[in-house]
C-alpha cells in the first residue's frame, strides 16, 4: 500500500467520522445556517429584503405576491397593494425585474404595517376656497415624497444604491442634450 492510498483511506475515515452524529458543526451548517433562497417574480432577494418580505407575511398572515405587468408606458417600474389585506406588488416585465425595485415596492408596503397611512387621508376639512383636485394632487405630492424619503434611506441601510439610476438618467440627459445651447 502506498503513502497515497493510506492518506485517501485516513481521509475518507475522517470525512465518515465527521459526518456522523457526533460532529454537531456538520449538522449546523447543513440544516441550520443555509438560508431559503427567496425569489420574488423571479428575482433572488438577499437576506435584507427577505427580512421585509418576513415582517409583511407575519403581518398579514398571507405570503407576498409579485406579479409582472406592462408598466413601463406610465412610466412605473413598479408599485405596491395591500389594500385588500394581500400584499402585492407588481413589476414591469422588463425595467422592473430588479432587486432594487422589488425591495422599493415592498418598502411601501413595509411601511404601511409601520404606521405610514399606505393612503393620505386627511382629518381636516380643506378651504372652501381652495379646489378640491389640486388640493388632493398637493397632498400626494408632499406624501409620496414623505414616503420615499423613507423608502430610499431604508434601501441604502440595505445595502442598495438607489441614486445610481437617477444619476446614470442625469448623465445620459445631459449628454444627449446640451444644457446651455
Ligand atoms: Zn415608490
Amino acid at each position: 500500500m502506498n503513502v497515497a492510498r493510506i492518506v485517501m483511506k485516513a481521509a475518507i475515515a475522517l470525512l465518515f467520522l465527521l459526518v456522523g452524529s457526533n460532529a454537531p458543526y456538520l449538522s449546523l451548517s447543513q440544516s441550520e445556517s443555509v438560508p431559503t433562497q427567496v425569489e420574488l417574480c423571479g428575482v433572488k432577494l438577499r437576506p435584507k429584503v427577505v427580512e421585509i418580505v418576513d415582517q409583511i407575511e407575519h403581518y398579514y398572515k398571507e405570503p407576498v405576491q409579485c406579479e409582472l405587468a406592462n408598466l413601463d408606458d406610465k412610466g412605473e417600474a413598479g408599485y405596491a397593494d395591500a389594500t385588500h389585506g394581500i400584499p402585492k406588488i407588481y413589476v414591469d416585465t422588463f425595467t422592473g425585474r430588479q432587486e432594487l425595485t422589488i425591495a422599493h415596492e415592498l418598502l411601501h408596503i413595509w411601511l404601511g404595517i409601520h404606521g405610514f397611512a399606505t393612503n393620505p387621508h386627511v382629518s381636516f376639512d380643506k378651504p372652501n376656497e381652495i379646489d378640491g383636485t389640486r388640493f388632493r394632487s398637493a397632498l400626494n405630492i408632499i406624501y409620496s415624497d414623505l414616503q420615499h424619503r423613507l423608502i430610499m434611506i431604508k434601501l441604502r441601510a440595505m445595502g442598495f444604491d438607489p441614486d445610481a439610476r437617477f444619476l446614470r438618467l442625469c448623465i445620459e440627459m445631459m449628454k444627449s442634450k446640451p444644457v446651455f445651447d
